[in-house]
């Protein structure tokens, strides 16, 4: 699970790692109160799951209240790359001297912690690996042993931070690394990890995925499970009791068994197109399954044709027909549909689909030709 930064913060301010102090508000009144507990000048920063606000418009500096009310009006409620702004998180400004990078994560071949640090921060760490991979300093971390403040001393200086901010960077890193694993992080980031002008170190940023394995050892992070905001095509289809995850696309797929759905995303990307989501509507592709299906398929506006791809085995195909065309009585779907039906019973599905085939419902032979027409159908 993905925190927001304001989140983040929280989680790091409890192991000790300092961030400038603030509060969290979903509304505007809400955040002017929340401006005024701070002191100006504050930042105004949209909380979305998705990194580059301040690229796109959602972190703002505020002199006093009446520009913190007016920034929190122009971001709650704003759009940043399709993730909805909720909340704002409202804290002290802070008077940048320097701008650093710092993070933990797993290497899972090496089978180590590994801790980056890097003295070009606040761009994408992306970026400086791939322009300047020697000003990231890696340190392989044995998780039995951990990271003591020598080590960390000894990181701070290959990184090549200002002398001033050295010691203290160093005992956050250490504090982070043990929010890291005590804390049972997938990945803790701080980008940018600032110097300011009066010599402090602090979290301007904060990137935090939990490891969703060690929940049951965390009843507290029951409060952030709350305020997770779900994908609504992911919400649909688990009222709807599917297997069901949204992806990028524009190809929606139904298909039946986890394999084969797998497969059938395969098949879309070879055709030179990109699946909308995946979809395992299982053995039972009964009528209701199937409208379900399409009915949260279709609730996506992205999706621009649909791919039915059927191997039945104890799945009988000409039950999945019926289920199809029962399941297009209900559902007036916006996008072509593309037909692969094959296995047990698919003459006699085949039969019952034929007088219902249009250019909007299309059977191919096989799922190469299904998944071509379809992408093909989908457009650009
Ligand atoms: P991101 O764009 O989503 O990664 O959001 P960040 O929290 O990292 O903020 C982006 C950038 O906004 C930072 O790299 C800073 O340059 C700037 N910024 C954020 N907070 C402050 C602040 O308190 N003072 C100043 N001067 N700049 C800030
Ligand atoms: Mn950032």
């Amino acid at each position: 699970m993905d925190l927001f930064e304001y989140q983040g913060k929280q989680y790091f301010a409890r192991f000790g790692i300092p961030v400038p102090p603030g509060g969290v508000a979903e509304t505007v009144d809400e955040a002017v109160a929340q401006a005024d507990a701070a002191g100006y000048p504050v930042v105004v920063k949209a909380q979305v799951k998705v990194g580059g606000r301040g690229k796109a418009g959602g972190i703002k500096l505020a002199n006093n209240a009446d520009e913190a009310r007016e920034h929190a009006t122009a971001i709650l409620g704003m759009d940043i790359r399709g993730h909805v702004v909720h909340r704002v998180w409202v804290e002290r400004a802070s008077d940048i001297a320097e701008e650093y990078y710092a993070s933990f994560t797993l290497d899972r071949p090496n089978k180590v912690h590994l801790g980056m640090l890097s003295a070009q921060g606040g761009v994408e760490i992306e970026e400086v690996a791939a322009t300047s991979p020697e000003a990231i300093a890696r340190l392989a971390i044995d998780p039995v042993r951990g990271l003591d403040l020598e080590t960390a001393r000894r990181w701070v200086d290959d990184a090549s931070l200002a002398e001033a901010a050295r010691e203290q960077a160093a005992v956050l890193l250490c504090d982070l690394y043990t929010c890291y694993v005590q804390g049972d992080c997938d990945l803790a980031e701080i980008n940018p990890l600032i110097l300011t002008t009066e010599g402090k170190v602090h979290a301007l940023d904060a990137k935090v995925t939990l490891d969703d394995n060690a929940t049951f050892r965390h009843p507290e992070w029951a409060e952030f499970a709350a305020t997770e905001t779900e994908d609504p095509r992911e919400q649909m289809a688990r009222d709807r009791g599917l297997t069901y995850i949204g992806l990028d696309g524009t190809v929606g797929i139904i298909a039946n068994g986890a394999g084969l759905a797998m497969s059938t995303l395969d098949v879309v990307n070879q055709a030179g197109g990109a699946a909308a989501n995946f979809l395992d509507i299982g053995g039972g592709a009964n009528a209701d399954v199937m409208a379900s299906a399409l009915e949260v398929i279709n609730s996506d506006p992205k999706v621009t044709s649909i791919f039915v791809n059927i191997f039945g085995g104890i799945t009988r195909v000409d039950e999945v027909a019926k289920g199809i065309i029962a399941a297009l009585d209900r559902v007036a779907i916006a996008a072509p549909i593309v037909l692969r039906l094959d296995g047990t019973n698919a003459e006699a599905g085949r039969a019952l689909l034929a007088p219902h085939l249009s250019d909007r419902l299309i059977a191919e032979p096989t799922m190469l030709e299904a998944a071509a027409r379809a992408v093909a159908l989908a457009g650009g």
